[in-house]
């Protein structure tokens, strides 16, 4: 099992980071979670790609995770051989999404069915909504999801990947609560999204400041990790975008709750789970 984060960026556009993706390699094949600004030229760059994912999970539907699952849909389609269905899976309202995206897409699918003789067949997708417990399996791979806490977004699940002895939980954004203890207890890598809070409060725009409600500050993050034994803790998704030099202060930050390995995230940063080493 590997884990890279394929987009370690936020909403706010970054030069260097891509939206929200990451992507798990796993004995069944790779699983991609979340679909953000730029996914597919990350996975690129990871040697995966539209037509290589067994499955998309979806932590929650704000724009920023979802805004290339179009993206997906159409590549996988046309660059398909043969008929080749997108899995995606998420919290209720997925399946609905998938379906919009399907229909915004209709004009560029008959543009191409038209012009591809040897194209006979539509975008096809397999949507699921889900809410807890095992929600893919397949071979020793088995993923499960649990509620997370992104309030007023509602619903938001966090996923647990299990394979061959290895684990890895992606919490997508959420502030610490039960569902993401549970999901976390006692796993090898643990991928969280995280803020300022200093920095946002020093800035003080109400637009900001809003996200601090629903979102988790890295010793948020890293206290759920330390209440749950795992073994490392990436950060994620860092609002305000890290500024050069500042790195450090994040990781510092996770540091003073949490005693196992912290990853500060940039684009392909890969992760190999192992069994926790504990300070
Ligand atoms: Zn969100």
């Amino acid at each position: 099992m590997q884990l890279i984060i394929l987009g370690s960026g936020s909403p706010i556009p970054a030069p260097d980071r891509a939206g929200p993706a990451t992507l798990v390699r796993t004995s069944a094949g790779d699983l991609l979670f979340d679909a953000g600004r730029g996914v597919l030229l990350r996975a690129t760059s990871a040697l995966s790609g539209a037509v290589a994912f067994a499955a998309v999970f979806l932590t929650h539907l704000h724009s920023d995770h979802t805004t290339d699952l179009n993206d997906l849909v159409t590549t996988r389609w046309a660059m398909s051989l043969t008929p080749n269905p997108l899995r995606v899976i998420g919290p209720v309202g997925t399946a609905g999404l998938v379906a919009a995206t399907e229909a915004m897409l209709e004009l560029d699918t008959g543009y191409r069915l038209a012009h591809h003789d040897d194209l006979e067949w539509r975008p096809a997708t397999v949507a699921t909504d889900v809410t807890e417990g095992v929600v893919f399996e397949e071979g020793d791979v088995r993923v499960l999801a649990a509620a997370t806490d992104h309030a007023p977004v509602h619903p938001t699940v966090g996923y647990r990947v299990e394979d061959r002895g290895r684990s890895v939980v992606i919490a997508g954004d959420t502030v610490p609560c039960a569902g993401l203890d549970r999901l976390a207890a006692g796993a090898d890598v643990l991928v969280h999204t995280v803020v300022r809070r200093d920095q946002i409060e020093a800035l003080g725009i109400p637009r900001l400041l809003d996200v601090l409600g629903y979102h988790s500050a890295a010793p948020d993050a890293a206290a759920t990790a330390e209440r749950a034994g795992v073994g490392t803790l990436v950060l994620t998704h860092m609002v305000p975008p890290v500024q050069p030099g500042s790195e450090q202060e994040w990781v510092d930050q996770a540091a003073a709750v949490f005693g196992g390995t912290i990853v500060l995230a940039e684009d392909l940063t890969t992760v190999d789970p192992a069994p926790a080493a504990r300070t």
